[in-house]
């Protein structure tokens, strides 16, 4: 099947709005995607006709929402190829993903001079949560520096890893640069560097980027956590997925108590949890975002990530073939980019930039893209951040660039 963007846009009435009296350009999907109207309706469908509370009720609603949702984890298993649906948790998204890591795996694994590998590129979800920890337990956190390039020097982890490291955290795909990290060369790196060094280390793939722009395969990654977020795979809010492979899942303690992460509760003779993954999902879920996910999982993949793939690059190469030709402009990161692109106009504050292309109808990222680390290695207050997705067109990086260039005239 050929990708159409004509008919992709079609499944999302949401573009064709006016802002500001002109048509929205929304490139801020890396912040958080539009929804397409199968998300919409299969999540309404199931409020109006199947809602029930999950995994208690002995009657037949209860029943069919149970089967819905653990059929959701069995979709989602098969979509990044998990060895089985136990290694699916759901979660809020990435930030609480990569928290209960923290809290379990984290408390239990990691001791007092241990320490934690993470990179310069990270999103604050996958630095400050290993902070919070270092402070709790006395781990050292080490950071593993962008290289000139915006990327990360392989060289690098042999001076980062040695007999203390637990645990090394890094994105699969930078939300700010656009970088993709080789993350199974990294990994494989990582994992002969530890069994020379005799370290017990596991590794974090934060994948809340990567997720929407390419094909992921877990065990070919050969990671031992992947995180991501619904709503930037097209899905709802407040819903996530925490792969964990299963021996480590089920070595892993809860991190938060409560009803159905019990197997038995007694005042006399105490608790006993639940198996993984259900351990780690104490209290009623996010039922209908789970459906949501589902409807999201199987939209992208009846487009195909392939093909996605293929068209957001050609998207990106146009994209940047334009930008280029304004002269104040400045791009950050590598020349090799997946979905984002960081840049600044002149010295024009981000938030400047970013309220003139609002007049225009222009959504853009503006500030520190959750991402301040990155700001300080490129001695800028902030950035501006155009992002790709699906329903994004020519059009619409037109209208960028002409909207750029006349902001460039009227501000020098
Ligand atoms: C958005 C994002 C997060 C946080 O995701 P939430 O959905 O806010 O939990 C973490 N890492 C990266 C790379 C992101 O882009």
């Amino acid at each position: 099947m050929t990708f159409s963007v004509k008919k992709v846009r079609q499944n999302f009435p949401v573009l064709t709005q006016q802002i500001n009296g002109h048509p929205l350009v929304y490139l801020d999907s890396a912040a958080s995607a539009q929804k397409p109207v199968q998300v919409i309706e299969r999540e309404s469908e199931f409020c109006l006709h199947q809602y029930a509370a999950v995994h208690r009720g002995i009657h037949t609603l209860s029943s069919v929402a149970t089967r819905m949702v653990e059929n959701v984890r069995h979709q989602i298993a098969q979509f990044i190829h998990a060895q089985s649906d136990e290694e699916i948790v759901f979660v809020k998204g990435t930030t609480e993903g990569i928290n209960l890591v923290a809290n379990s795996y984290g408390r239990k694994f990691i001791n007092n001079g241990d320490n934690i590998v993470i990179t310069e590129m990270e999103h604050h979800a996958n630095i400050v949560p290993w902070y919070m920890l270092a402070e709790h337990i006395g781990c050292e956190i080490r950071i593993w520096p962008l290289d000139e390039n915006g990327e990360l020097d392989q060289s690098v982890l042999s001076s980062l890893i040695d007999s203390r490291t637990k645990l090394l955290s890094f994105t699969h795909l930078s939300n700010v640069l656009g970088t993709v990290n080789p993350v199974r060369e990294i990994i494989k790196q990582a994992r002969k560097l530890a069994d020379e060094q005799g370290a017990q280390l596991h590794i974090l793939v934060d994948g809340a980027q990567a997720i929407m722009h390419k094909k992921v395969d877990v065990q070919k990654l050969g990671c031992d956590f992947y995180v991501f977020s619904g709503h930037k795979l097209y899905g709802p809010t407040g819903i996530g997925v925490l792969y964990g492979r299963k021996s480590l899942l089920d070595a892993m303690p809860p991190w938060e108590g409560g009803g159905a992460m019990i197997k038995h509760v007694s005042l006399q003779t105490g608790i006993t949890y639940a198996e993984s993954p259900w351990r780690f999902e104490a209290g009623t879920p996010n039922t209908a975002g789970i459906i949501g996910l589902g409807a999201a999982v199987d939209y992208v993949s009846s487009i195909g990530l392939d093909e996605i793939k293929q068209y957001e690059q050609e998207l990106m190469d146009y994209a940047i073939t334009g930008l280029k030709e304004i002269n104040s402009l400045k791009l950050y990161g590598p020349e090799q980019r997946q979905g984002v692109i960081a840049f600044n106009l002149g010295r024009h504050h981000a938030y400047d930039v970013g309220s003139f292309l609002d007049q225009y109808g222009i959504a853009i990222r503006t500030g520190h893209h959750c991402a301040l680390p990155l700001m300080e290695h490129y001695q800028v207050p902030s950035m501006c951040r155009a992002s790709l997705a699906i329903y994004t067109t020519k059009e619409d990086i037109d209208v960028l660039v002409a909207a750029l260039q006349r902001i460039e005239k009227l501000l020098g």
